[in-house]
């Protein structure tokens, strides 16, 4: 094994981990703006960044812009580059301009990209500075999404860290609540808050919140579920601030939902008949839309290339809800603990590897000759080229994936490639 891979053993699941330095094909943390643009309806996403950077949001999103798009991009030129001209004061008069014909702007996070990060242009600083002259109307608040050493659902992590400090302190009487972090269709919340309210806990709050003017508390009596894998930061500053993760595997496909739920259910004492009571339909209905897509799935294998971090969630729904084989489950992170209970029901042959040195998966992946890969964009098209079928890894965080009511669209994302491509052979 060469220095750039070592062999590793995740704590609480035995199994080996292949670590992997080497060049990686992913998208960057810009990406996560598509998502979040839409969910947090009064904040604007200032990316700080080049015509590259203006380039991926505009082809990214290009099918979900409005006459009001909610991001743009300042663009830094090559005088900026050059130390030429004054970054800051060029920063401050877009500030201005966009604040002024905006009114309906109440949070703008400035967004750091490669080249803001290269010519080390300070957002921190520069957020404070406009905060103070953009108070008490709008808040001003900074993350990085560069694609140096980062992928694309970091994005999202970063900028739900960033929200953190800015939620407001529980009162020290305050109920016990329960936080679910993670960026969700609105459809899904509504599913899971209904479910939450037969299962008596409660008060729920979402993070990110549908208007950021309406941040939910946070302290020591906030207990919190993670919704997606990818949000190792934001649940490190949360725990800061007292509150508790309940660990859990993650809310994908009719069984991840359900311990997901049950994970909230056992810490809030909730008693077995009345779980089973406000969760049963639910699962059976997850159980049927999953069951319907098992003939053209079980028995394939699949392959995950590191991009979403969602792989191995998804790579444990696919072997034990649909009886797909994974071969490699591929993630550009591994975080231990978070990750646990998911590792705990991953079938016990599966590689696992972290990070990336792409070409020696590549060869991994032609010599395993998997069914399906699932990948990011820049590998899809070589791959299928090369007769291989694929799914794009972004799908799965665009689309609404979570809970019961969305298992069988889940199943249904891995279906159509295996579908398009036996078509395309006859
Ligand atoms: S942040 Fe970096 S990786 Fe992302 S579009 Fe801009 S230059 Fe490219």
């Amino acid at each position: 094994m060469s220095a750039a891979a070592t062999a590793l053993r995740a704590p609480g699941a035995e199994r080996p981990v292949l670590r992997e330095r080497g060049q990686r094909e992913v998208f960057c943390g810009l990406t996560g703006i598509v998502w979040l643009h839409r969910k947090m309806r009064d904040a604007f996403f200032l990316v700080v960044g080049s015509r590259t950077c203006a380039h991926l949001l505009q082809s990214a999103a290009g099918v979900m812009i409005f006459a009001e798009p909610r991001f743009a991009t300042a663009i830094i030129d090559e005088r900026d580059l050059a130390g030429m001209a004054d970054a800051n004061a060029e920063l401050d008069r877009v500030v201005a301009r966009l604040l002024e014909r905006r009114p309906d702007i109440g949070l703008l996070f400035l967004v750091g990209s490669c080249p803001s990060e290269v010519i080390k242009l300070d957002l921190a600083r520069a957020a404070k500075r406009l905060d103070r002259t953009a108070s008490p109307g709008v808040r001003v608040l900074h993350y990085s999404g560069s694609g140096i050493e980062t992928t694309f659902t970091q994005g999202e992590d970063a900028c739900l860290a960033a929200l953190v400090p800015e939620m407001p302190a529980e009162a020290p009487e305050a109920p016990r609540s329960l936080l679910v972090v993670g960026a969700l269709a609105e459809v899904v919340e509504d599913q899971m808050r209904r479910v939450f309210a037969a299962l008596g806990i409660g008060p729920v709050r979402f993070l990110p919140p549908r208007l950021a003017a309406e941040l939910p508390p946070v302290g020591p009596r906030t207990d919190f579920l993670l919704a997606q894998p990818f949000l190792a930061e934001t649940a490190r500053v949360l725990e800061e601030r007292g509150a508790t993760r309940i660990g859990a595997p993650f809310p994908l496909g009719a069984e991840g939902t359900t311990l997901w739920l049950r994970a909230a259910a056992d810490a809030w004492g909730v008693p077995p008949a009345r779980f089973r009571e406000a969760t049963a339909a639910g699962e059976k209905r997850a159980r049927e839309a999953v069951g319907r897509h098992r003939a053209a799935l079980a028995g394939q294998r699949v392959f995950f290339f590191p991009d979403s971090q969602l792989e191995i969630p998804m790579a444990r729904f696919l072997a034990r809800e649909l009886g797909m084989e994974p071969i490699e489950v591929g993630t550009p992170y591994l975080h231990r603990q978070h990750l646990a209970e998911e590792l705990e029901l991953l079938p016990a042959g599966t590689a696992l590897s972290e990070g990336q040195h792409v070409e020696r998966q590549l060869d991994r992946c032609r010599a395993a000759k998997p069914d399906l890969v699932v990948c990011g964009l820049g590998l899809a098209n070589p791959l299928e080229a090369e007769g291989i079928a694929t799914k794009w890894s972004i799908e799965l965080v665009f689309t609404p994936v979570q809970g019961y009511d969305q298992a069988g669209d889940l199943a249904a994302l891995f279906t159509r490639p295996l579908d398009r491509r036996a078509r395309l052979r006859v």
